[in-house]
């Protein structure tokens, strides 16, 4: 309450709060009274009681999520897909192009992606697009291509979904489902993947707080899927100087308050080539558990994203690199 609440102020707060289902315990102090609630109700918005007279401010205490939390799981999720495990100890690596293109190009990735010791193929087959004119993708065929070749290097397969009635479709081809940053807060999407049992790759929104990603998490799992990755992929601000600013602070954060395994994706996160490798060392060392990367065997020519995609060489690079920081924490790469 603030300096000053009157009584009666004070009695009116402690009756909405009894109302609302909580046990209030005061604490009268010579120039603040405190008021703690201890109820079941965590989904409640505290500017309720903030616009209440006599009210300083609110706080919750417990998070509004549950299955996500880290007190769900202590311990953290290991995601096992096949002989990958996400969240254990190596720092799995997950590259590829931005956009499947051609038999060709999707070849040639699996080869370099594979040699350089990477798990996990990228591409998307369903683009969002800031433009409508923009190329959107080749569908199932793309999908197609991008199995095939996972296949014949050994690799496991991310790709996006971006619509619900795509769901059948990616069941058939991709190991992981990839939600881009854009359908973060697509909660109809979010409800349908927690219907499937493959792992979903959930990317963090433009604009959204670590609290929002962590509810769409809970989103999927509410519905019984509980394997979700959270993607740490930048996000807006007045910063002009890269695309997005990439939050390097939301890992540490994020291994706190959650159970789930975190993966960076310094390329959308920097939208420049020459920041990648960098960014892709910070977050190792700041304790991510994956890293998704954009490359490309002609970066140049890509028809989306090439600006931030590597070249087979400087991904072969950033995996010599990030592969001794991940040593140097007690990890493998
Ligand atoms: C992508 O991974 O190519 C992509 C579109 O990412 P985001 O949703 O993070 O923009
Ligand atoms: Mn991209």
């Amino acid at each position: 309450m603030q300096e000053g609440a009157t009584e009666a102020q004070t009695e009116l707060v402690i009756s909405r709060l009894v109302e609302m289902g909580f046990t209030v315990h005061r604490s009268t102090g010579v120039r603040h009274t405190v008021l703690g609630g201890v109820g079941p109700q965590d989904d409640f918005d505290p500017a309720i009681l903030e616009v209440m007279e006599g009210v300083k401010e609110c706080h919750r205490i417990v998070s509004p999520y549950k299955l996500a939390s880290r007190h769900f799981k202590p311990a953290g999720t290991i995601v096992k897909i096949g002989k990958v495990e996400i969240g254990a100890a190596q720092v799995v690596s997950m590259a590829g192009p931005c956009s499947i293109e051609t038999a060709a190009q999707i070849e040639l990735c699996a080869a370099f992606v594979a040699d350089s010791g990477a798990q996990i193929i990228r591409g998307g087959a369903f683009k969002p697009r800031s433009s409508p004119y923009s190329f959107q993708g080749l569908g199932e065929k793309g999908l197609e291509l991008i199995r095939a070749a996972a296949d014949r290097h050994g690799l496991l397969v991310v790709s996006e979904v971006m619509d619900q009635v795509q769901i059948p479709l990616l069941m058939r081809y991709s190991d992981i489902l990839q939600v881009g940053a854009r359908n973060m807060q697509n909660f109809n999407l979010l409800r349908e993947l927690g219907k499937v049992r493959k792992p979903v790759l959930l990317k963090r929104g433009i604009a959204a707080t670590i609290e929002e990603l962590l509810l769409s998490a809970e989103y999927i799992m509410s519905g019984g899927n509980y394997d979700v990755l959270l993607c740490e992929r930048g996000i807006r601000t007045f910063e002009t100087s890269t695309r997005n600013t990439m939050d390097i602070s939301a890992i540490p954060v994020l291994k706190r308050l959650t159970h789930l395994p975190v993966i960076a994706d310094p390329s959308h996160g920097t939208g420049k080539r020459d920041y990648v490798l960098p960014m892709a060392r910070a977050s190792v060392a700041a304790g991510a558990d994956g890293l998704l990367v954009e490359v490309h065997p002609d970066p140049d020519r890509a028809v989306s994203d090439g600006a931030q995609t590597l070249r087979p060489d400087q991904f072969a690079e950033m995996m010599r690199q990030t592969r001794a920081i991940a040593a140097a924490i007690g990890r493998s790469a």
